[in-house]
């Protein structure tokens, strides 16, 4: 019950063979740090930086950004916040961008592939994430990642605008982490070769689900097509997680899968370090974390990864939880 919920939401989301993971939130802007702490977050997941390039006329400049990324990180007391490079496109227009009409938006001129073509909008937006990252604890995270050659250039960018500020004088996280969204099937057929350049993963299932099985997330007529838990989708997942662990890393998840108590199990028992959700899903999340096995949801998970259907691991998902839950 909800006086339950409210007593277990600041306790740590560990198993009862102690096995930790984290539990955070996703936001789309300070306002939502309130409901974030409120429901026990451990720290921002995932920040989905567009809004502040939405509903205006003009591109916010790098001080607006400045002040709204230092008013999340120092909302957040000290905790880690993964700010999202600005993800417009898809099903996000820009109005004052004048983004073309495409045949396939979500194939398209999208988040980072904008960004690399428009350097008044990328340099201005990590100028403003590298000022910030001296007020509190910031992990820069790039989204729609397909390539090595991608993240590479993308670290020569910020060297440069490290470069620079460090000219001009301007503090910044020297040891500012960066990770990249694993939200496309070319992200993660890379991943061993990704997680070299970064120093985490944070899977968008979002789009992972929509790429992995050609199902536009928005399109209702092929809706009970979208099923995050089947086994092509969570194979991915598993590799994903196992390729981060292998290079010494960690992986998170911020699409809404990580906050669908139906997985929270099976994506323990793969070994997902972090999860981001909506803060209102926290403490369901984190009361079903704390009540289970480490040893039981990684006998689920590998059984779950073994089968051919996605009627066979909802299934397995239901017994298991009849039995231990
Ligand atoms: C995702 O794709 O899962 C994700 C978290 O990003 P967005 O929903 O903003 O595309
Ligand atoms: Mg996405």
């Amino acid at each position: 019950d909800k006086a339950e919920l409210a007593k277990l939401k600041d306790l740590p989301a560990v198993t009862l063979d102690d096995h930790h993971v984290e539990v955070c939130a996703n936001i789309g802007s300070v306002k939502d740090t309130e409901g974030a702490k409120r429901n026990g977050a451990e720290g921002v997941g995932l920040y989905r930086t567009e809004f502040l390039f939405m509903d205006r006329d003009q591109l916010p400049t790098e001080q607006e950004q400045f002040l709204a990324y230092k008013d999340v990180v120092e909302a957040m007391d000290g905790q880690a916040c993964i700010i999202r490079t600005m993800d417009i496109g898809g099903d996000k227009d820009l109005p004052y961008l004048n983004l073309p009409t495409e045949m396939n938006p979500f194939l398209g001129w999208r988040a980072i592939r904008i960004c690399f073509d428009r350097p008044e909008i990328m340099n201005p937006q990590l100028r403003a994430l590298l000022r910030a990252s001296s007020f509190g604890k910031i992990r820069i995270m790039f989204p729609m990642i397909i390539s090595v050659e991608e993240i590479r250039r993308l670290k020569e960018i910020l060297d440069e605008l490290k470069e620079e500020l460090t000219a001009e004088g301007v503090d910044f996280d020297k040891e500012i982490e960066i990770g990249v969204m694993i939200e496309t099937p070319a992200a993660a057929a890379i991943a061993h070769h990704l997680i070299k350049e970064v120093d985490f993963f944070s899977i968008g299932t979002n789009d992972l689900t929509q790429y992995t099985l050609a199902v536009d997330r928005g399109n209702e007529l092929i809706s009970a097509l979208y099923n995050p838990m089947t086994p092509s989708v969570l194979s991915i997942i598993k590799t994903v997680i196992d390729a981060s662990h292998a290079a010494g890393k960690w992986t998170g998840m911020c699409g809404e899968l990580a906050g669908d108590e139906k997985a929270t199990l099976l994506l323990v028992g793969m070994g997902l370090d972090e999860f981001s959700m909506s803060a209102m899903s926290i403490p369901t999340v984190k009361k079903i974390i704390r009540n289970t096995n480490y040893a039981d949801v990684k006998a689920l998970a590998d059984q779950a990864l073994s089968v051919a259907t996605a009627a066979e691991i909802e299934a397995l998902v239901k017994d298991f939880n009849k039995t231990k839950g």
